[in-house]
C-alpha cells in the first residue's frame, strides 16, 4: 500500500530551501513606495477587466491587456497564446540566482452579476446558441491586476533580483467548456516553463474575510476535486406496470442513499475530511413513465489523493451492486479536475515574514481546511508551491451575509488590491534571497 499520498506530499519539496524566519525584509521601503506608485493604476485595470469579464478559454482580451503591458515593461520574455489565451512573462534579474513563479488567474464566470457597481458586467456572449452572461464573480479580474502590479514594481528592481521571475496569467481555472482541461494543465503540457523551470510557485485568491489579512496553513488547504459520473441504463416501462421494467428512479434513490454514507461511515474520518455529493439527478419526464436511462453527477473532496482513490472504489462498488439488483447497467467514471491545493511547510516558512509584511490585517496560519479546489493544484503537483488566501470582504458588507465567491453579488475591497501586489513582490524577492543565501 502507498503511503499516505499526505505525507508524501507534505515531503516531496523538491529543492532544500534556507528558512529564513524572521530575518529583514528585503528592500520594504523601496517596495513600499513602489507599491503606492501602481496602486491607482491596479485598480483601474481590475475595472476595467471587471467590467469585461470573458470565460475560461476566451480570454483574449484579457491576455492582449496583461501581454501589452509587460512587453511595455520591457520584460526579458513574453510568451502568447500559452493553453488559448495564457500569457506568461519572465523577468531576469541582475544577479544570478533561482526562479519564482507568481500566478494569476484570468477567467469569469456565466453569471449574471446583480452588484449594481457602476463598472458592473453587462457582458453576454454566445455559448452554445445561448445567451449567456458573464461576470467575475470569483475575485480573477483582482487577481489579473495585482499580479500586473508586481510584475511592474518588480521590473523597476532589476538590479535589486537575484534569479528569474516567471509572472503566470492562466487560463480557465474555472474550468474550460466540456471537454477541455482546465488552463493550469494545458499550460503545463503546452510548455509554459519550457527552458525556465521554476523552483517554486506562489498563488492567492481573494475570499470574504478581515479585508487585508492573510490566510494560510503549512499543508494542504483547499482540497481535491473529482467529478462522479454516474450513468444508468435499464428498460422504460409504464409507470403502472413497473415489474415490466427497470426502476431507475427507485435505483436513482438508493444510490443517492448509499453514497451518503460512504464518506461518513465507510472511512476514517479522523484521519482525513472528506466530502461525497450528489448534485444533479435526471430520471424521465412524466408521472407515470419509468424511464430508461437515469445520470447522476456528483463530486468527491478530500485532502488526501489515497483517500480520493478509495472513495472512488468504494463509490463503483456500491453503484455495481445496486444496478445488479434492479437489474440495470451502470457506467461509473470519474474525472479529476483538481488535486489537493495548499503550502509546501518548508517555502511558507520562508516567506511567511514576507507575508507578514504586505497583510495589513495580520497572517493566520491555522485557517480551517476548504472544501473548494483549485487547478493551481497541478502546478503544486509539478513545483513546490505556497497558496494564500486574502481577505477581501468590502466595508459595509451585510456581516452574516457576505456574498461569497460566485455570489452574482461578489465583490472585494478594492483596499486589498495593493496587499495582494505586496504580498507577491515581497514573497518573490524572499525566496530568490533564500536561495542565493545558500
Ligand atoms: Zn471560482
Ligand atoms: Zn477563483
Amino acid at each position: 500500500m502507498r503511503r499516505s499520498t499526505i505525507i508524501k506530499w507534505l515531503c516531496t519539496t523538491g529543492v532544500a530551501l534556507v528558512a529564513t524566519a524572521g530575518a529583514a525584509q528585503p528592500a520594504l521601503p523601496l517596495v513600499d513606495a513602489a507599491v503606492g506608485g501602481v496602486t491607482a493604476k491596479v485598480t483601474t485595470w481590475r475595472r476595467d477587466i471587471h467590467q469585461h469579464p470573458e470565460l475560461g478559454n476566451h480570454e483574449k482580451r484579457t491576455g492582449a491587456l496583461v501581454a501589452e503591458h509587460l512587453r511595455k515593461l520591457g520584460l526579458d520574455e513574453v510568451r502568447t497564446g500559452i493553453a488559448h489565451t495564457g500569457v506568461v512573462g519572465i523577468l531576469r534579474g541582475k544577479k544570478p540566482g533561482g526562479v519564482i513563479a507568481l500566478r494569476a488567474d484570468m477567467d469569469a464566470l456565466p453569471i449574471k452579476e446583480a452588484t449594481g457597481l457602476p463598472f458592473a458586467s453587462t457582458v453576454t456572449v454566445d455559448v452554445d446558441g445561448k445567451p449567456t452572461p458573464v461576470m467575475h464573480a470569483c475575485g480573477h479580474d483582482a487577481h489579473t491586476a495585482m499580479l500586473m502590479g508586481a510584475a511592474e514594481v518588480l521590473a523597476g528592481m532589476r538590479d535589486r533580483i537575484a534569479g528569474t521571475v516567471v509572472f503566470v496569467f492562466q487560463p480557465a481555472e474555472e474550468g474550460g467548456p466540456p471537454g477541455q482541461v482546465s488552463g493550469a494543465r494545458l499550460m503545463l503540457k503546452e510548455g509554459a516553463f519550457k527552458g525556465v523551470k521554476p523552483d517554486a510557485i506562489f498563488g492567492l485568491h481573494v475570499e470574504p474575510g478581515t479585508a487585508g489579512q492573510i490566510q494560510v496553513r503549512p499543508g494542504p488547504l483547499l482540497s481535491s476535486a473529482s467529478d462522479i459520473l454516474i450513468d444508468l441504463t435499464g428498460r422504460q416501462t409504464h409507470g403502472g406496470r413497473p415489474w415490466e421494467g427497470t426502476d431507475l428512479v427507485n435505483l436513482s434513490a438508493d444510490i443517492v442513499k448509499s453514497l451518503a454514507t460512504i464518506a461518513s461511515r465507510q472511512v476514517n474520518v479522523f484521519e482525513f475530511p472528506n466530502v461525497v455529493s450528489i448534485g444533479s439527478l435526471q430520471a424521465g419526464n412524466r408521472m407515470n413513465i419509468l424511464p430508461g436511462t437515469a445520470t447522476l453527477r456528483g463530486t468527491i473532496r478530500t485532502f488526501d489523493l489515497t483517500r480520493r482513490d478509495r472513495l472512488k472504489a468504494l463509490i463503483r462498488t456500491s453503484v455495481d451492486g445496486l444496478a445488479k439488483t434492479y437489474g440495470a447497467e451502470a457506467k461509473v467514471n470519474f474525472e479529476d479536475v483538481a488535486l489537493v491545493t495548499g503550502s509546501d511547510p518548508k517555502l511558507l516558512d520562508t516567506i511567511l515574514p514576507a507575508l507578514r509584511s504586505a497583510a495589513t490585517a495580520g497572517v493566520d496560519t491555522n485557517t480551517l481546511l476548504r472544501g473548494a479546489a483549485e487547478d493551481f493544484s497541478f502546478f503544486e503537483a509539478e513545483i513546490p508551491g505556497v497558496y494564500y488566501i486574502l481577505g477581501s470582504t468590502p466595508a459595509g458588507a451585510p456581516k452574516d451575509a457576505v456574498p461569497t465567491n460566485h455570489s452574482d453579488k461578489f465583490d472585494i475591497d478594492e483596499r486589498v488590491l495593493p496587499v495582494g501586489v505586496k504580498a507577491h513582490v515581497l514573497s518573490a524577492l524572499a525566496f530568490l534571497d533564500s536561495r542565493a543565501a545558500k
